[in-house]
C-alpha cells in the first residue's frame, strides 16, 4: 500500500485530497484548480506548510488554539488519560473524574450562578443541546407555548439542523433542508454596513428593540429565549455599538426570556477575559462554549447553564445526550488547558499587555486607502475594506470579491487573516507576542497595499 505521509510530495498530496476529501465550506472547484494548502506542522503561533514555508497564523486554526500550538502538556494530558481511561459515558447515573474536575472548575470560572455544565463534543452540539434545554425547561415550568427563539441575521451558531437554522447565515437556510420551526431572527448591530445616517448609539439601540418588537410580535408568553455571541465572530467580528447589551439585557429581563450568550469564539480570553459576557457586561442565563475550551487540541463543546436552569431542568429525566459528553480525553486536555490559561497568566496578559498593544496597532490599519473601520475587541478584530471611507460604500464588484483578493495576498506573503465578504478578520492565539504583533501588521499592510494596487 501506498503510505501517505508528510514526505508525500505536495501535488501528490493535493490531488489525492481534491480527489477524495470534501472540505467544510469549500468550493471544490477551487481546490481542483489550485490545490489546497497543507499545513505539516505548528509552534506557538506558526504554522510550517508541506513547502517548508513559516506562516503567521493570524486565525488561531479556526478561532481555538488559544494557548498556541506544540504544547506539550496537552498531549502529555491525553495521553494520560488514554492510558487510565480511554472512554466511559455519562449516562445513567455513572460519571468520571475528567468530567467531574472540568464541570467543577468551569464552575468557578463562569460568572453569576453559571454552576453546571452539559458536555457536547462540538459548538454546533451545545447549541442543539441549548436548543432543547430551553424548551424543555418552560415545558418543565408548565408554560409549554414558549417555543420560539429568537437569533440574528448574520450570527453563527453552528452547522447541524439545529445550530444551522439557529445561526442567521441565510446561504445556510437555503441549501440542503428546510430550516427548523419556532427560530426567528432579527438584524444584526452591523453599524458600518447598515448603520445609515444613524449615530452608532442610536443605531445600537434600535437594533436592540428590534428584539422587544420580535417579542411583541410572536406575544411574549410563547418566546422562550434570545441567542447571540457576544461579538459576532463568523459574521466579520461585529462588535456592536454600547448601547446595544445594556437595552438587550434590559428586554430580556422585562419579558422573563432566557439569554444565551455563544461564546463558542468569545470564551477562555479572547476578549481579555474569560468570557466575552463578561467584557461585555452581559449576564446569561446559559453560555455555550467549544473552541477555545480545548484550544483545539480535543473536539469539546457544552452548555454553561444558570443555578435556576439547573434545578428545573433537573427535575426530570432530560432525554438528551451525546455518546461524547463529557469524553474522559476531551475533558483532562480541557482541564490542563484551563491550567495553562491561568498559571500562565495568559487571560490576564491579553487584557492588560498584548491586547492593548494589537489594538493601537490594529486601529491604525484604518488609515490604509482600502480600510474603512478597524474595530477590535482583546484578541478579535476586523477591518472593513471601502472605495470610500468617507460614504462607507461598498465595492461595485459581488461581495467578497475584494475580500478574496486581499486574502490570496495573505497567503503569498504567508499571513493567515480570513474574509468574511469584504471585512478581513483576526484571532491570533493568545500567548502572540509583541514582536510577533509587529510581524503581523507590517504584513497586513503590506497585503493591503498590494490588495490596493490589484485594484487600480
Ligand atoms: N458558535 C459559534 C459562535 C461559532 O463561532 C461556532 C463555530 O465557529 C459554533 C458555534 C460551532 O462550533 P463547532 O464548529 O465546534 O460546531
Amino acid at each position: 500500500m501506498n503510505v501517505i505521509s508528510t514526505n508525500t510530495p505536495t501535488a501528490e498530496l493535493q490531488a489525492l485530497d481534491a480527489a477524495h476529501h470534501l472540505h467544510p465550506f469549500t468550493h471544490a472547484a477551487a481546490l481542483n484548480k489550485k490545490g489546497a494548502r497543507i499545513i505539516t506542522r505548528a509552534e506557538g503561533c506558526w504554522l510550517t506548510d508541506s513547502e517548508g514555508n513559516r506562516i503567521l497564523d493570524g486565525m488561531a486554526g479556526l478561532w481555538c488554539v488559544n494557548v498556541g500550538y506544540g504544547r506539550r502538556e496537552l498531549a502529555d494530558a491525553a495521553h494520560r488519560q488514554m492510558m487510565e481511561l480511554p472512554f466511559y459515558n455519562t449516562f445513567f447515573q455513572t460519571s468520571h473524574v475528567p468530567a467531574i474536575a472540568l464541570s467543577t472548575k468551569l464552575a468557578e470560572l463562569a460568572p453569576g450562578t453559571l454552576n453546571h455544565v452539559f458536555f457536547a463534543g462540538s459548538g454546533s452540539e451545545a447549541n442543539d443541546t441549548n436548543l432543547r434545554m430551553v424548551r424543555a425547561y418552560w415545558m418543565q415550568k408548565g408554560q409549554p407555548e414558549r417555543q420560539w427563539i429568537i437569533s440574528r441575521w448574520n450570527g453563527y451558531h453552528g452547522s447541524t439542523v439545529g445550530a444551522g437554522s439557529l445561526g442567521g447565515m441565510k446561504p445556510m437556510h437555503t441549501q440542503g433542508v428546510p430550516t427548523i420551526p419556532g427560530i426567528a431572527h432579527i438584524d444584526q448591530p452591523n453599524w458600518w454596513s447598515e448603520g445609515g445616517d444613524l449615530s452608532p448609539e442610536e443605531f445600537g439601540l434600535e437594533r436592540a428593540r428590534q428584539l422587544e418588537a420580535k417579542i411583541l410580535e410572536l406575544g411574549p408568553e410563547n418566546v422562550a429565549a434570545f441567542i447571540a455571541e457576544p461579538v459576532q465572530g463568523a459574521g466579520g467580528v461585529i462588535v456592536a455599538p454600547d448601547s446595544y447589551w445594556p437595552e438587550i439585557q434590559r428586554i430580556v429581563k422585562k419579558y422573563g426570556i432566557l439569554l444565551i450568550a455563544d461564546e463558542v469564539i468569545c470564551g477562555f480570553g479572547r476578549t481579555g477575559n474569560w468570557f466575552g459576557s463578561q467584557t461585555l457586561g452581559i449576564q446569561p442565563d446559559i453560555m455555550t462554549i467549544a473552541k477555545g475550551l480545548s484550544s483545539g487540541y480535543q473536539p469539546i463543546g457544552g452548555s454553561i447553564v444558570s443555578d435556576e436552569v439547573a434545578e428545573v431542568i433537573g427535575s426530570m429525566e432530560f432525554n438528551h445526550g451525546y455518546t461524547y459528553s463529557g469524553h474522559p480525553v476531551a475533558c483532562a486536555v480541557a482541564l490542563e488547558n484551563l491550567r495553562i490559561l491561568e498559571e500562565d497568566g495568559i487571560v490576564d496578559r491579553v487584557r492588560e499587555d498584548t491586547a492593548p498593544y494589537l489594538k493601537t496597532k490594529f486601529e491604525a490599519l484604518a488609515e490604509h486607502p482600502l480600510v474603512g473601520e478597524a474595530k477590535i475587541v482583546g484578541m478579535m478584530g476586523s477591518i472593513a475594506l471601502t472605495p470610500d471611507k468617507a460614504s462607507r460604500a461598498a465595492f461595485a464588484s459581488e461581495a467578497g470579491t475584494v475580500g478574496l483578493i486581499c486574502r490570496e495576498r495573505c497567503f503569498a506573503n504567508n499571513l493567515i487573516m480570513r474574509h468574511v465578504y469584504d471585512r478581513m478578520i483576526l484571532s491570533p492565539a493568545l500567548v502572540i507576542s509583541k514582536s510577533e504583533i509587529d510581524t503581523l501588521i507590517d504584513r497586513a499592510w503590506q497585503c493591503l497595499d498590494e490588495t490596493h494596487a490589484k485594484l487600480k
